[in-house]
């Protein structure tokens, strides 16, 4: 066991074992018995592109888009490129750009806050609570003044934001934001809350990156609003501003879906609730399994969360120790995130400091997690973990 080391590179989604058992090593993901369990209609989806020769937007985009509105329950949903650009596009869509603040979560993939200076606003951090890894909404209302003309929360791990009490609605941040548009950061949130994440602020913002619940095999993301005018301004966008073919109204992207992964995406969408349940059940094994372990802190299992990342907290050891130590021991762990996006080189010492954040970023490691992982396989993981505190502990 102890020769895995040197031989297993460390990537979410391209992992490569070399000369090793593999049923040995446990990844941070493994969706080759779900890709190989719809494997026969996902060639037929593929195929079924194949043969119209639509391989932009298209039918197959147009019914992905009205199935995910109905499964999400919002009136429009917009097929994209990724979920950076569903992040871009919804503030363009609402107008937002110089001189504007966005209140927004530091504790986040770091497209969240690059969307914001991307269109040429200022992002605002507000630190996180400790509970739930998510936007504190008593320090958004502080942050709040005149520039602001969005907040963005991120539903990180796919637990709902803005609760104060774990509820999935984001009730308590609604009441704060008093009117301001909302751009729910949805992209690890596919099927989370009731109502569903997407259908809770003003706009949402999903992402299809291959290691998302809803997965594409390649890139997409996914836009969705009540709005009407704000669903029309975001089609158009996409397609480089054009309301009506080479007639373009607004300066937009290239930020199309492609008909080939709306079509996979579409299969894959039947199976999401079943998926989000099966990674619920994983979530509630751990915790049994992690149940007397003084040295973690488990994340609660709260109301609508779908664990798009099963991540715990080790506060009083050396986590990348921990990190390593599993690591040897054939169980890969990950970290979301490293450095909180208010510290991020990019910015320089630009934003003041979010403590919260920062203590938490040295503590968090997400183990690993997908609906189809054995009990076994958990079983393993928590065997590294305890292993691995007690040998530094000692
Ligand atoms: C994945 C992710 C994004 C970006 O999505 P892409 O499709 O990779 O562009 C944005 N925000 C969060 C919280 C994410 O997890």
């Amino acid at each position: 066991m102890k020769t895995v080391k040197h031989q297993v590179t460390n990537r979410t989604n391209n992992i490569k074992i070399e000369n090793m058992p593999e049923k040995k090593i446990i990844p941070p993901i493994d969706l080759q018995e779900q890709t190989a369990s719809i494997r026969q209609e996902i060639d037929e989806a593929i195929n079924r592109v194949i043969d119209t020769g639509n391989f932009i937007l298209g039918d197959e985009v147009a019914l992905f888009e009205s199935d995910c509105a109905e499964h999400i329950g919002s009136k429009h949903a917009i097929g994209l490129n990724s979920g950076t650009d569903a992040l871009v596009i919804a503030l363009r869509a609402l107008g937002v750009g110089e001189g504007d603040e966005v209140v927004t979560s530091p504790f986040t993939f770091f497209a969240t806050a690059e969307a914001i200076c991307l269109v040429g606003a200022t992002p605002v951090f507000a630190d996180i609570q400790e509970s739930s890894f998510n936007i504190d909404v008593c320090q958004v209302q502080d942050l709040i003044n005149k520039r602001t003309k969005a907040i963005m929360p991120v539903h990180l791990y796919g637990r709902i934001a803005g609760s104060e009490d774990g509820k999935p609605d984001m009730s308590n941040l609604k009441e704060v934001a008093s009117g301001i548009p909302i751009i729910e950061d949805a992209c690890q949130a596919f099927g989370a809350g009731s109502p569903r994440a997407g259908a809770l602020g003003d706009i949402g913002c999903f992402s299809f990156y291959p290691t998302k619940n809803l997965s594409a095999f390649g890139d997409g993301g996914l836009l969705t609003t009540d709005d009407e005018s704000i669903a029309i301004k975001s089609r158009m966008l996409r397609q480089h501003g054009e309301k009506s073919r080479y007639n373009n109204e607004l300066l937009g992207y290239n930020s199309r879906l492609d008909a080939i992964q709306a079509a996979i995406l579409r299969v894959k969408l039947k199976h999401i609730d079943k998926w989000n349940m099966q990674r619920r059940e994983a979530a509630e094994r751990y915790d049994s399994l992690l149940n007397g372990c003084n040295q973690v802190i488990a994340p609660e299992i709260t109301c609508g969360h779908i664990f798009h990342q099963y991540t715990i907290r080790i506060p009083n050891l050396d986590r990348d120790k921990v990190k390593e130590k599993m690591y040897e021991k054939g169980v890969i762990s990950m970290v979301y995130y490293p450095i909180p996006a208010n510290k991020l080189p990019v910015f320089g010492d630009r934003f003041p400091d979010c403590p919260v954040s920062e203590r938490l970023s040295k503590e968090v490691l997400s183990l690993p997690i997908w609906p189809e992982i054995k009990p076994e396989q958990q079983k393993q993981v928590v065997e590294a973990l305890l292993q691995s505190i007690s040998e530094i502990a000692q």
